[in-house]
């Protein structure tokens, strides 16, 4: 799986796709991501600093993804990434962050002191369908709220249930309320959740001037950022 990637499009960065413990929620109906979960925390430090090494520092940008939220790498990693961000110059980073985390987002502003874009999975903003289907386990009372904590959202598109006046919905709120957005076309993968053609089909022709938004990335496919499969928790 390829760890180490550049994007240079829109928010041009360095990524790195990190091994952590498992996500705290670990629930979610259409995750298979988990499997990159370790329990063994030093080889996850061996393994995290041979990835992190090759950060060059080139667009003084780094996201960091791992399958689960931030709060779930060692503390070594989160050190080594730290020096990094010094020794590099890093200006700003991407973390990703678990609803259940929202409290402690201020540890990581604290520990880091650089500005810190927390992308948060909402997958959507319709209830039932985040919660019961999609078992993402993040209850709140919608856009307004989840603005309060996170200036990025991941919406998740193209599963057989979904409707397209969910997706409307949603895109409307992404555009209203966040600074930044990730929209992930749903890549079939080994849970039971499908991925719907004709949703996507329809997605494209609708909302293909996403494309065009300075901060709104759309995966057409879930490898789009050039590194392993997505979570943004
Ligand atoms: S999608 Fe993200 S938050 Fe949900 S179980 Fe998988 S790793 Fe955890």
């Amino acid at each position: 799986m390829i760890r180490y990637s550049l994007v240079t499009q829109k928010n041009p960065r360095e990524i790195v796709l990190l091994k952590a413990s498992p996500c705290i929620w670990g629930h979610c109906s259409f995750c298979d991501y988990i499997d990159d979960n370790s329990t063994d925390i030093n080889s996850n430090i061996l393994f995290n600093e041979n990835i992190l090494k090759k950060v060059t520092g080139k667009y003084k940008t780094l996201e960091i993804i791992n399958s689960g939220s931030c709060f779930e790498l060692p503390i070594e990693t989160l050190e080594y990434i730290k020096s990094i961000v010094v020794s590099k110059h890093i200006k700003k980073l991407f973390f990703e962050s678990h609803w259940l985390y929202k409290d402690r987002l201020h540890e990581m502003d604290d520990f880091f002191k650089v500005p810190i874009i927390f992308k948060c999975g909402i997958e959507t903003f319709d209830h039932n369908f985040r919660n019961k289907v999609l078992r993402k386990g993040a209850v709140f009372s919608g856009p307004a709220e989840v603005a309060k904590y996170f200036k990025s959202i991941c919406l998740l598109v193209g599963i057989k249930g979904q409707t397209t006046e969910m997706i409307k919905k949603d895109i409307e709120y992404l555009l209203k309320y966040f600074q930044y957005g990730c929209v992930n076309i749903f890549t079939q993968n080994s849970t039971s959740i499908e991925r719907d053609e004709k949703l996507i089909n329809w997605f494209k022709e609708n909302y293909s001037f996403l494309d065009e938004e300075k901060n709104i990335e759309v995966l057409w496919n879930n490898t789009d950022f050039g590194v392993g499969t997505i979570c943004n928790s």
